[in-house]
């Protein structure tokens, strides 16, 4: 099954055919006639679109999206209106009414399939990212009604016609009614659309002359990277039915089937730039989320849940490459006394400032981890143990040579540190020496902490190499 359509028309012949018509195309459908009873059979059946006749024996189409908005479980389920005449005011009365598309009798079953097709996938791809947002546990809110309203007022939107008259004068029609900065490009022109900021928005023409170039076009933005997240809205012949599916098949988010209609492009506008900003909002807090749950929020380093991933990486690679790379555990000496001493935000700028240190002294392929309190982890590929060693040495007296400054404290803080090491990977097939070296990463780690305590056995502010990396 491809989804769930709900039918809701007052007259019996039509919801038939209707039925027919979509239960081809595969969609469970359920009907109904009346706005008194949309919610209920909605709410039982959770449709993925609702198929709605313009008017209804007691209301219209307006009152069928009032009702279902009303319901938060249903306020995005996308609405068709099917009018009886192609009417320019009631389209553009109901789809400021929150309708998401208006066809007219006699409707043509390409254009019918395609609209429900795209409006079904954008709504999938919306879900999708709310679930994302959940997973990542995000505690953002999403954007309200009146934020969203705020965010959308300075997007970007590049209109595309045949030629470049016709596409300033959309703009200059389109600008007393819209916030938005307006670009108007002719067809060919795709290098100037691409600079940055890429639009938010990009409106086609795909009337006559432009239409090969335009489909085209709207493949091209699908594909880019840059252009993945803008909305597209084609503007096609009016009545060319097939090159409006085609657009909607292609990807475009939104088509005016009339041709160009200032006000009704006004209202698509602001719908499809409210629906984008608040994906992108959910695109952000899902990053920022899975960013957040793999850093140290105190010192900007990863934490031990992307450390120990790096680490298997790491050596899954110095297998395949037959090479050897190095592990460090790094702990800062009688840390406590730091604390005791000085105050627990000095210690919390202390180990801002050792995790510096450290970092400096790394290449962009090795990682530096925070593992524990004032304990942290470095992955070096492709090091053996002199180099190894002479590195770790080096970033002993990166933390002892030079006494910490910290703000507030008028006394130089002597820091010094422990580090284990152990190296890993290599040739499984080499001499006698390899039979001793730990093979599993956790191993590995154990050992490396071995070395580490071996460290402040013998005194501390040492390096100490793993009996079994030698
Ligand atoms: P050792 O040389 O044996 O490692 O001695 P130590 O005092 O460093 O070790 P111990 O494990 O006894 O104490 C670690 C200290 O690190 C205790 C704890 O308060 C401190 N610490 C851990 N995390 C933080 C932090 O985020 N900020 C600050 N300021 N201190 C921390
Ligand atoms: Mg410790
Ligand atoms: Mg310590």
């Amino acid at each position: 099954m491809q989804g769930t359509i709900l039918i809701i028309d007052g007259v019996a012949t039509n919801r038939i055919m209707l039925k027919v018509q979509l239960s081809a195309a595969y969609y469970r459908v359920v009907q109904t006639d009346s706005v008194a009873n949309a919610l209920s059979v909605a709410q039982r059946c959770c449709p993925d679109l609702v198929l709605t006749a313009m008017t209804l024996p007691d209301g219209g189409a307006a009152d069928v999206a009032a009702a279902l908005a009303a319901d938060p479980s249903l306020a995005q389920v996308p609405i068709i209106a099917v009018s009886g005449q192609n009417d320019n005011a009631s389209r553009i009365e109901a789809l400021s009414a929150g309708i998401d598309d208006v066809l007219h009798q006699p409707l043509g079953d390409v254009i019918l399939q395609a609209r429900i097709r795209s409006l079904i996938r954008s709504r999938s791809s919306r879900d999708d990212l709310s679930l994302q947002h959940e997973a990542a546990q995000t505690f953002e809110q999403p954007l309200s009604e009146r934020e969203c309203l705020a965010e959308i007022r300075n997007s970007k939107v590049a209109l595309v016609a045949h030629d470049a008259p016709t596409a300033a004068q959309w703009a200059a029609r389109l600008q007393s009614l819209v916030p938005y900065h307006l670009h108007s490009h002719q067809i060919g022109d795709i290098q100037q659309l691409m600079t940055d900021p890429v639009p938010d928005v990009i409106v086609v023409e795909l009337t006559k002359t432009a239409t090969g170039p335009g489909l085209r076009l709207l493949a091209d933005l699908r594909a880019r990277a840059a252009t993945r997240n803008s909305v597209v809205i084609a503007i096609p012949s009016p009545a060319d039915a097939n090159v409006a599916a085609e657009a909607l098949d292609r990807g475009a988010h939104d088509v005016l089937q009339s041709g160009f209609n200032v006000q009704e492009l006004a209202l698509r506008l602001s719908t499809q730039l409210q629906h984008k900003a608040r994906n992108d909002r959910l695109r952000a807090t899902v990053r920022n989320g899975l960013r957040a749950a793999v850093e140290d929020p105190m010192t900007g380093l990863y934490n031990r849940r992307y450390a120990r991933p790096f680490l298997d990486r790491v050596a899954r690679n110095a297998v395949d490459c037959d090479e050897h790379f190095a592990l460090m555990l790094i702990d800062l000496d009688h840390f406590k006394q730091v604390n005791d001493r000085y105050g627990h935000p000095a210690g919390d700028a202390v180990l801002v400032e050792a995790s510096n240190r450290l970092l400096k002294q790394l290449r962009p392929v090795d990682l530096l981890a925070r593992v524990g309190g004032e304990e942290f982890m470095i992955v070096m590929p492709g090091l053996g143990a002199a180099q190894a060693s002479e590195i770790a040495e080096r970033l002993c007296r990166q933390i002892n040579a030079t006494p910490f400054q910290v703000a507030g404290i008028d006394e130089p803080i002597h820091v010094t540190t422990s580090i284990g090491l152990a190296i890993g990977g290599g040739d499984p097939c080499a001499g006698p020496s390899r039979k001793s070296r730990p093979t599993s990463v956790t191993d590995l780690i154990a050992d490396a902490d071995r070395a580490l305590y071996g460290a402040k056995d013998a005194g501390r502010n040492q390096v100490t190499l793993s009996s079994v990396a030698a």
